[in-house]
């Protein structure tokens, strides 16, 4: 009986032993791949990079910083990944079941809009662009919000139910926001602030324009 359990205890330290240095290879070979895909914007294996991003963040996260590499890196390919496997069934949905979320940072400092219900409203005082941005999707067919927070995201999806979301945001915004999306089987695809802070961030509104035209030129 003694020896019955001391071989299920080497059992399950192997079974420990072998998880172990089967997650920390996985790690291993997903922060190669990550790091390949960041410097050439090649995504080789993306559902095994997903993996290695989404289960085992933290270990990935260390072997970057071991390595000297900033720990950023692991989330913007975890974004570029998830949009670009949600892109296809994006562009499948009919743009009036779109929504395109802006943060309120986006806005001009002085901006005079108010808070309402559906989140700030735009008066086009011609300081930032996001009227500009607005109008052009607003005539593409998309709905259009700039909130102060997720909660005023998650409160519009209940309302509105969309397809498919853009977000626009920070970097752990976007994330946050695709693992909603996620969870509220939505088609969602994120574009990164170039500048994130509090106030006066900064957009390539280039890459905006481009990504909510897309459908028209291809018609
Ligand atoms: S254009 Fe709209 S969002 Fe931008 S500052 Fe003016 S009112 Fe605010």
């Amino acid at each position: 009986m003694q020896l019955e359990i001391s071989s299920i205890f080497a059992i399950i330290g192997e079974i420990v032993v072998y998880t172990i240095i089967f997650l920390l290879i996985a790690a291993i070979i997903g922060s190669l791949l990550i790091g390949y895909s960041f410097k050439t914007e090649k995504f080789v294996f993306p559902y095994f990079m997903l993996f290695s991003i989404t289960v085992l963040e933290t270990l990935v996260k260390a072997l970057f910083r071991l390595g000297g590499m900033n720990d950023s890196i692991v989330d913007k390919v975890g974004i570029d990944i998830k949009n670009k496997i949600s892109i296809t069934k994006f562009r499948n949905t009919h743009v009036n079941n779109r929504l395109i979320f802006f943060p309120q940072c986006l806005r001009a400092v002085d901006c005079p809009s108010k808070l309402s219900p559906e989140g700030m409203k735009c008066l086009d005082c011609g300081r930032c662009e996001i009227a500009t941005a607005q109008k052009t999707a607003e005539s593409l067919g998309y709905q259009v919000f700039i909130v102060p927070g997720s909660s005023f995201i998650r409160r519009l999806v209940r309302k509105h139910k969309p397809e498919a979301i853009l977000g626009v945001g920070c970097m752990t915004e976007i994330k946050a926001g695709l693992e909603m999306c996620e969870k509220m089987k939505l088609f969602g695809v994120g574009l990164v602030l170039d500048k994130a802070g509090c106030v006066s961030t900064v957009l390539n509104w280039d890459d905006f324009y481009e990504f909510i035209e897309l459908d028209r030129t291809a018609d």
